[in-house]
């Protein structure tokens, strides 16, 4: 048996700009992270962007004031912080969902009910993006709440 050496193809690829790559590129260029809600994404970054500046505001706020020596401005600074920590702690949360509502864009798992599987109607997410169950799980869910105390 004859063993036949590998063809070179010194011609093609020597010039790869030459080959028609167009339509392979445009067909996929489509990133599919955009996913289904291409408007919620974007508002969930906004929304994720503008918490972050705000924090970032709040913390030089904070170290401009805790660098007056008199003890009452201390005393009301102490009050300052711990709002402002109260404000981070909410929105350290908010930003959470924010993440882990993009996480599940990124899966494509979002706009899926947590507890019944079914698909959360576009208003809703519209309204509530980083939410996780459909309005009836939601509801119940308040009502178990309550029922607990
Ligand atoms: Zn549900």
């Amino acid at each position: 048996m004859k063993t036949r050496p590998p063809k070179k193809r010194t011609s093609s690829t020597k010039h790869p700009s030459a080959v028609p790559a167009k339509r392979a590129a445009t067909s996929r260029k489509r990133s599919p992270k955009t996913g289904k809600y291409p408007d919620i994404r974007r508002d969930l970054e906004r929304q994720r962007e503008a918490i972050l500046n705000e924090t970032g505001e709040v913390l030089t706020h904070r170290g401009d004031i805790e660098a007056f020596p008199d003890v009452s401005d201390q005393a009301s600074a102490e009050v300052d912080q711990n709002f402002s920590m109260r404000i981070r702690d909410r929105e350290r949360k908010l930003l959470k969902k924010i993440d882990e509502a993009l996480e599940r864009m990124d899966a494509a798992t979002y706009g899926v009910c947590e507890r019944c599987d079914g698909d959360i109607p576009y208003k809703r997410l519209k309204a509530r993006p980083v939410t996780t169950l459909c309005i009836e799980c939601k509801t119940l869910q308040e009502q178990e709440e309550q029922a607990r105390g």
